[in-house]
């Protein structure tokens, strides 16, 4: 049997048990915050917004002296997207986009996340800002991509234990491959913006990208043999909703229905205004069964939604949605065959309307 332990051994128990308690629930406390900067990240509607949550939003909630975000941006083209967005450097300082050829391959020599004291120069190149003067502690967190650098996000506190080798970096990875991640999305939204491919009001596809796609989609699943169905979708009675509200409250209309939509679907799926109040919507290797799944789930989601108005009121609105689905790879006709999938979707639309509205209705031959 061992002995009982002492006073001075129990003591120091509790003082490691209370420390560990600390630790937890600081751990805890760091892992809300991430949670909900991950969210706010997610949420950001555009590039502009996104910078503003990655470099200034991350400042303030982590109060930090510093935080700087530089971009690889050897071709210019980041530099070109912001431009048209009327975003430069100076919009945000804690921004740096990089395009210098021996600050890249400075930048890229460095591998993995790195956490400690600031060292000065060697460090004043991963902090844009000017108060870099002040840091003690830093952590410089690459961004990463496929397997490539494609910038860093850095921390730098003027408290010298803040960043220490190895303590906490679980997490700042984690941030960090988020960031990459949602950095990356928004570049690419912007650059088919550019292209004329994004409706302004809704920002969603607009007609010509989902035509494209829509004949790259059923080229495919001839080809492969794959089924791909095809949604037409149209908001009920719109015009009463523009003559009761006016066409400002419509337009909000327009963008939520197209928001909650996109919020039912997957990465792949294409979601496209066609015109006025109609979308229409790609559903790769979908077949009718899960067509139909997706398509009342989309239906109910809507008609369950209360739009916000420019007044305290808020409304209601339903959606019609007819469904084409393409199972019968006979055709080598990709044109004919994309044609014939959008006329079956929108004649499924026109029963649904027939039949009372507010329901999902399949195309039958
Ligand atoms: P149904 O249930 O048969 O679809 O009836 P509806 O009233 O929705 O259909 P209709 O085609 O008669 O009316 C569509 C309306 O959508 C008319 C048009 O003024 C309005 N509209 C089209 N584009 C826009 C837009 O960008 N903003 C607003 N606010 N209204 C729009
Ligand atoms: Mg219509
Ligand atoms: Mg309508």
């Amino acid at each position: 049997m061992s002995a009982e332990p002492s006073s001075k051994e129990v003591t120091q128990l509790r003082r490691r048990l209370r420390a560990y308690v600390s630790q937890a629930k600081e751990n805890e406390r760091k892992l809300g915050r991430l949670h909900e900067f991950e969210i706010a990240l997610i949420s950001a509607s555009g590039l502009n917004e996104l910078l503003e949550i990655v470099i200034n939003g991350y400042r303030d909630t982590a109060q930090l002296e510093s935080v700087g975000l530089l971009l690889v941006d050897d071709n210019y083209e980041i530099r070109h997207l912001l431009d048209e967005s009327g975003i430069t450097e100076d919009t945000f300082p804690g921004l740096r986009l990089i395009s210098n050829r021996s600050v890249l391959a400075r930048i890229r020599e460095t591998q993995g996340i790195w956490m400690g004291l600031y060292e000065g120069d060697s460090h004043a190149i991963y902090f844009p800002d000017p108060q870099t003067r002040q840091l003690e502690s830093v952590a410089l967190l690459p961004l990463e991509r496929g397997g490539v650098v494609i910038g860093y996000f850095t921390l730098g506190s003027a408290e010298p234990g803040r960043y220490v080798a190895g303590v906490g970096s679980a997490f700042l990875e984690r941030m960090a491959r988020f960031i990459a991640v949602c950095i990356e999305n928004a570049i690419n939204h912007e650059k088919v913006k550019r292209l004329g491919l994004i409706d302004a009001l809704t920002g969603i596809y607009n007609r010509r990208y989902f035509d494209q796609r829509l004949l790259e989609e059923v080229r495919r699943s001839l080809r492969n043999r794959t089924p791909v169905a095809c949604l037409y979708l149209d908001i009920d009675h719109f015009k009463h909703i523009n003559d009761t509200w006016g066409h400002f409250t419509g337009d909000g209309v327009l963008r939520q229905v197209a928001a909650t939509i996109r919020g039912q679907l997957r990465l792949s799926d294409v979601l496209a205004r066609y015109g006025g109040e109609e979308f229409v919507l790609l559903l790769a290797d979908t077949g009718q069964a899960l067509a139909s799944e997706i398509a009342e789930r989309i239906r109910s989601a809507i008609a369950r939604q209360e739009f916000d108005t420019d007044t305290e009121d808020s409304l209601r609105a339903t959606i019609s949605i007819g469904i084409g689905t393409l199972e019968d790879f006979g055709s080598n006709d990709a044109d004919a065959t994309a044609q014939a999938l959008l006329n079956h979707a929108d004649q499924a639309l026109y029963r649904a309307k027939h039949n009372g509205r507010n329901r999902c209705e399949v195309h039958s031959s």
